[in-house]
């Protein structure tokens, strides 16, 4: 099979684990058992998302699917600090949406420059230095450091261009973006040559540029899926202006009324929102037009419906200076290329709580363990009510509480669960 554009991935990634804090106790010659002196676990490294721009589609992640990265090292004595797991940093094109597989809801879209955190790496557990105090000057315990952040999401490449071209095959769009940008297109006299997007800036003077995108011909169905186009379609959703490519020579036989109507179609099918975009209307292959009524017939068509056209050769480079100038000064008085808003609201994970949790008591502190406990805790915002009442409001009903109570805990005592310690109130 011949390798196709891949614009669309779903990959799972997952944050470092915390490491381990360590229980330990200073030793010296000739000097009886010192204070503790166990280091603290060192942090998970984060999944971090960055734009690349010379990245142009999701083709590596169809080779790999899972994205690691690496835990936290485990405290270890005399005070030694693990070492902070290294984060992974994931290179996505410009224009990569960030979906949650399971809802489809958006994460992020990456448009900018900013480094975004997907996964947070998981805290790491503290070493028994942390709780000595003068009552309990040799604590025999230390935190398993918390889980690593993980998620199953969708990439999907929306490309951020200020205009889209559309049209028929052939009717002359990659000689266009080649005539007025560096993007080198393949072209080709052949329908459907255009198999990957093409983005090329368009430099109109100084200081004045714009991004413009050649997607795959749309051709008659695609908005059924019928072939080739539907999924493209997409690619020009968030352009500010599309630029319509007609072929007005008639060279095929073709009508450009009819093509013309035929292409709107299309776009309202797919998506009504887009049929409504401002259109600029070009009407190409002039140099080799066999009937200037066919020409005639179109603008005045084009012109009925409210939208300027533009007669050019981009083979000849005829007029497309003109063409290039009324884009530019079009796209001054139009809204910003769009940047979706997250829709994904971090929900409360389902957690099994129906197996009871561990707890030992060690120098009078209740130090409460469980696989579910960790979850539970990597999954609350502290410094968040509604998170702490939910937090509340899970151990109580996994019986945490009464579990304590049997063990004869009374108001004030230490309770320690993972990176958390408080005094018991009932
Ligand atoms: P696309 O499929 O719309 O991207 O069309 P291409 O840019 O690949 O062009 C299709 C064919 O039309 C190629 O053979 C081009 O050389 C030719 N072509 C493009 N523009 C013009 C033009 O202005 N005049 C003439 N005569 N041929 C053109
Ligand atoms: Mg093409």
């Amino acid at each position: 099979m011949a390798t196709s554009f891949v614009d669309k991935a779903r990959i799972t990634v997952k944050a470092g684990n915390g490491g381990n804090g360590c229980v330990s106790f200073h030793r010296e010659k000739y000097i009886a058992a010192g204070g503790p002196d166990g280091g603290d676990g060192g942090n998970g490294g984060n999944i971090i998302l960055q734009v690349d721009d010379n990245l142009s589609t999701l083709m590596d992640f169809r080779y790999k699917r899972k994205y690691t990265a690496e835990n936290g090292v485990d405290g270890a004595g005399q005070r030694k600090t693990g070492k902070d797991g290294q984060s992974l940093t994931i290179r996505v094109p410009r224009g990569t949406l960030v979906r949650d597989a399971e809802t489809n809801e958006i994460i992020k879209d990456m448009s900018g420059n900013e480094p975004y955190i997907l996964c947070k790496g998981g805290k790491g557990g503290w070493g028994n230095t942390h709780f000595a105090t003068p009552t309990r000057q040799a604590p025999r315990f230390a935190k398993s450091g918390l889980p690593g952040e993980s998620h199953d999401v969708v990439l999907e490449l929306k490309l951020l261009a200020d205009v889209g071209l559309v049209g028929f095959p052939n009717v002359g769009k990659s000689t266009l973006l080649s005539v007025v940008s560096k993007a080198r297109p393949k072209i080709a006299n052949y329908h459907f040559t255009t198999l990957f997007p093409n983005l090329g800036v368009v430099y109109v003077e100084e200081g004045v540029s714009f991004v413009m995108a050649d997607i795959p011909g749309i051709i008659e169905g695609a908005a059924d899926g019928a072939g080739l186009g539907h999924d493209f379609l997409r690619h020009i959703d968030r352009c500010r202006l599309l630029v319509h490519v007609v072929d007005a020579s008639g060279s095929e036989g073709r009508d450009p009324v009819a093509d013309f109507d035929a292409i709107n179609a299309e776009l309202s099918q797919y998506s009504p929102e887009l049929a409504t975009r401002p259109q600029i209307v070009v009407a190409n292959k002039t140099d080799i037009l066999t009937d200037p009524a066919l020409l005639e017939n179109l603008r005045q068509h084009v012109e009925a419906l409210g939208y300027p056209l533009f007669t050019i050769s981009a083979a000849a480079h005829q007029g497309v200076k003109e063409l290039v100038f009324a884009i530019a000064n079009r796209l001054k008085e139009l809204p910003p290329v769009t940047v979706y808003e997250p829709e994904y609201v971090k929900r409360p994970p389902q957690i099994d709580t129906s197996s009871p949790v561990e707890i030992t008591v060690e120098d009078g502190v209740y130090l409460v363990e469980g696989p579910w406990l960790q979850r539970l805790i990597s999954n609350v915002n502290f410094g968040d009510y509604e998170s702490r009442m939910w937090f509340d409001k899970m151990l109580r009903e996994a019986g945490v509480f009464r579990q304590l109570e049997e063990l004869g805990i009374h108001d004030g005592d230490l309770v320690s669960m993972y990176n958390l310690e408080f005094e018991y109130q009932h």
